[in-house]
This record gives structure tokens, sequence and C-alpha cells, in this order.
């Protein structure tokens, strides 16, 4: 009996491999770093080939780990950075530019000449996104148009382009797979998230042939085989980074929110079969989808600085010495001392949206120390969060039982606590953080038979339970929004 399944995670610094068991255990892990290209401080590239080997010999060095046989995997998830651009020619399999990734800001020329056009609504009616630089549709144009040769070449349908996970299939599959899933497909600012296809007029005004896109297919379904050690795999899952961490985190159901606490935050409510156009400035995004069930949703929202105001604290600011320290200076005080930090350090997201704020420490006194400034950086991550949970409980009209915490910050029991507290929730954190490849791993498991019931899975859990009186929740809720206030205003002619 088959029992394993080996899932590609295709990050943003670096190629995971993970085989799991279909407890969802996980049985061996191996990761290679990729190069991060910045031909201008604001320009982010990887190498589209650097990709494919450091996430082929992750591959092969985690079966070695493993002592498993490559014939004992029963299937192949994928999971990956999401809205990253690659084009290359289909004859030579050759990239014709490097990988324009999520980051990269050099299309928001192109995005303000889509907003003069006046096609913002029909952007957020039609793909459920804001527009901006972050997605694919202008990075396929930019290359379009910016390769010599390049427009031509697709027009005479010699170029493909898919995201990372689309790229991986067909190199793996020696050019026979050439396909992506609707989450990822939901990232590109072409695709319709209401009738499941690719969008005409928006192809049209980007000026993007059909012929480059790839096929759109259910994220639990078979894709075909890829070729690990000599020996046929088939890929039956596949799912954008953040869409597999919210199957991962089983929020399978309406109202169910998880939090991904790394450099940045990221939130997914799953909205069941509404797809919720939010007032509060969130995205709307397709979640996992399975064969035979019906597409779901998410409401998704972002912080731009999460964990990495700790990283500021520790490289910048020379307050602590490793992140994990930031948990006992957080502990060794019993409140913030009333300082409030509004990390803006790159402008405000969702639901303030503005770009020109810049950081902030509020209400400092002559008493506040070094551990009320850790403290304070910590719960602005958690206020922040909540803020975002707050838009999308208003956008929905659901309640939010419980939050699903994972990624690097989310080790901070200090900040666990704080999140349940601030936000009067319970936040539970499963014991296996790898959410995101777990996700991919029980679509790819589901499908192919060797996962019955995901109920069982990645049982084991740490809860924390809201233990703070309700006037001094909303005493601290005001403060943070005189805070923001303030950050606002300070930015203001
Ligand atoms: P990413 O995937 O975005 O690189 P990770 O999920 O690996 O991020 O998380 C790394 C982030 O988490 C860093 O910004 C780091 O400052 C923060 N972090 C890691 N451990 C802790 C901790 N114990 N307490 C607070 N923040 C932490």
């Amino acid at each position: 009996m088959k029992n394993y399944i080996l899932t590609l995670d295709e990050g943003t610094t670096s190629a995971r491999a993970i085989i799991f068991d279909n407890d969802g255990n996980i049985v061996s892990l191996s990761q290679n770093e990729f190069t991060q290209i910045y031909p201008t401080p604001s320009f982010v590239e990887h190498d589209p080939i650097e990709i494919l080997s450091a996430q082929y010999s992750a591959i092969t060095e985690c079966i070695i780990k493993s002592g498993l046989n490559v014939q004992d995997i029963s299937c192949v998830g994928i999971t990956n950075q999401r809205e990253t651009v690659i084009v290359w020619n289909k004859y030579t399999g050759e990239p014709i530019y490097n990988a324009i990734v999520w980051q990269c800001r050099r299309t928001a020329p192109i995005c303000e000449n889509l907003k003069a056009q006046g096609l913002e609504q029909y952007i957020a009616d039609t793909t459920g996104l804001k527009i901006d630089a972050y997605f694919s549709g202008t990075k396929i144009k930019w290359i379009l148009d910016n390769v010599e040769g390049a427009r031509e070449q697709a027009e005479r349908g010699e170029l493909l382009f898919g995201t990372v996970d689309t790229w991986l299939m067909w190199k793996l599959s020696g050019g026979k797979i050439h396909a992506t899933d609707e989450t990822n497909a939901s990232r590109t600012m072409l695709y319709d998230i209401h009738n499941l296809c690719w969008d005409k007029k928006l192809l049209e005004i980007l000026d993007i042939p059909e012929s480059m896109l790839p096929t759109v297919q259910k994220s639990g379904s078979v894709f075909g085989d890829i070729d690990i050690m000599g020996v046929p795999l088939s890929v039956c899952g596949v799912a954008g980074d953040q869409q597999s961490a919210l199957f991962g985190q089983h929020c399978v159901n309406v109202g169910d929110v998880k939090n991904t606490y790394g450099t940045g935050c990221f939130l997914l409510m799953n909205t069941g079969e509404t797809a919720v156009k939010s007032q509060n400035g969130m995205l709307t995004t397709i979640a996992a989808t399975t064969q035979n069930a019906p597409t779901q949703y998410a409401l998704e929202g972002s912080v731009f600085i999460g964990g990495a105001v700790i990283q500021w604290l520790r490289d910048e600011m020379k307050l602590i010495e490793t992140a994990a320290q930031s948990e006992e200076c957080a502990l060794s005080v019993r409140d913030s001392a009333g300082v409030y930090i509004v990390p803006a350090f790159a402008g405000l997201g969702a639901p303030y949206w503005d770009m020109y704020a810049r950081g902030t420490i509020c209400g400092l006194t002559r008493g506040a120390g070094r551990n009320h400034i850790v403290r304070a950086a910590l719960e602005s991550i958690a206020y922040q969060t909540n803020d975002l949970i707050t838009a999308m409980k208003n956008d929905a009209g659901v309640t939010v039982a419980s939050l699903k915490a994972d990624g690097g910050a989310a080790r901070n029991k200090f900040l666990m606590q704080f999140q349940a507290d601030i936000s009067n929730t319970n936040v539970i954190c499963p014991d296996n953080a790898e959410a995101t490849a777990l996700g991919a791993a029980l679509l790819a498991g589901m499908t192919a038979g060797i996962i019955k019931d995901t109920d069982n899975i990645n049982p084991t859990a740490t809860t924390f339970t809201p233990n703070m009186k309700s006037d001094e929740r909303s005493n601290n809720l005001s403060g943070w929004k005189r805070a923001v206030n303030s950050t606002i205003s300070f930015t203001k002619e």
C-alpha cells in the first residue's frame, strides 16, 4: 500500500520538499534557498532554472533522507508563491525572461493606466482583486512589451505563461502538463472567479494571447504524471500558498479564519459558496477547490509589517538579539505602559489603505522602557490582525468562532494569548506548523484516495482562550485607534 505524499512547497525565498504519511505526519523535509535578484530597488526577480534545480534537489534529498523508495509515494501535491510570472518558449523550454516576483513593483505605471481607463470596478467585479502591480496580468504584459521579439512569438503561439506551479509541472512532465489550479488562476487578475474562466475582455485590454495561458483545474484533481528520479508520479493537488494553508488548517466552513504570522501576515476567511464583495478593501479569492464540491470563496487581507517589526527591533533598534527573545521581554512587564507602535513602515493596508503613512511610536512617558517597546511591537501585530478580522466580520456578516494560526511568529505564546484577548476569540496553533504544505498534501491525498477523512489529520494543537476583561479590551482597542489616527494625520500636510 502506497501511503506517502510528496509535497513541493515552492516559496519566495526557498524551495522545500516534504513527505507526509496519510495521517498528515511529516516523514522527511528538505529545503534549498535560491537567489533573490534585485535589478533596481523595486524590481524583484528569480531565475526560473534555479527555482527548478533548487526544487528538484530538495525532492531528491527529501526522498533519500526518508529511506523510502520513490515507488512508495502515492502522489504529489504542489503549493507555491502566488502571482509570480514565468514566460517560456514551448519548443525550447527556455524562459524568455527571469521570473517576475509578486513583490515586484515594475508594472505600477500599467496599473495606473488601467485605473485611468476606469477599469477598477470591472476588475473588482470580475476577478475579486484591486488593480495592483502585485498580480500576474500586468507582469505578463510587461514581458511581452519589453522582451525583444516576445510579442511576435506570443502571437505565433510559441510562448507559454505559468505561475511557478505551472512551470514546475511543465518542466517535470517534459512539457506534457500545462495547467494550474483555480486558486492560482484567481490571483492573475485575468480570471473570472464567478464563471471560472479566463476573462476575454481583460486579455484583450492587456493584449495577452489566450494560447499562452494554462488550463485551469480544480485544486484537488489529477494534473498528470511528473518524472521523479525516473519514476512517474501523479500530481493530484495544487494550490497557491495562502489557500493551501487555509485548507491545511481545516478552514473549510463559513467563517473559518486562518492567519499566517510571517514577515507580513495573511489572513483568509472562508465565505463558503458566496464570493463576498468587500466594503473594506479586502480581496475576494477562490479557496482550494475539489471535484464534485461547489466552489468556495475566501476574503483575504494582509498586514504588510507583521513579524518584520520584530526583525526591526532586532536589526535596526538592537533591542533584542533574537526574535524569540521578544516573548520574555513582553512577559516581563504588566502592560505596554500606554505605548503603541504603529509599524506603518510601508504604508497602512486594509482597512485603512494609506500608502503614505509612516511608522510611529505613541504614548511615551519617562517610565517607558525597552520591554514596553518590545511588548508594544508584538501587540501591534495582534492589533493589525484584529483590524482585518473586524473588517471581514462586517463584510461577510458572520461571527468568528476561532482563529487558526501558523507561521514563524505564531511560535510566540505572548502574541497568541494577546491575540486571543484582543480579538475575544480562541486562537488555535496546530503542533504541526507546516500548514501550507499540509494543505497541498491533503488535496493530493484525498484526490488519490489515500486520505478519506481530513478531520483526523493534525489533531493536536494548543488553544489560547481569551482572558481579558471587556473594559480593558475596549481601552486597549481605543488606544490603538487613536495611535492609528495620529499616524495617518502625521503624514498629512
Ligand atoms: P516568512 O515565511 O515570511 O519568511 P516565517 O513564517 O518564517 O516568515 O516567520 C518569520 C518571521 O517571524 C520573522 O519576521 C520573525 O521576526 C518572526 N518571528 C520568528 N520567531 C518569532 C518569535 N518567537 N516571536 C516573534 N516573532 C518571531
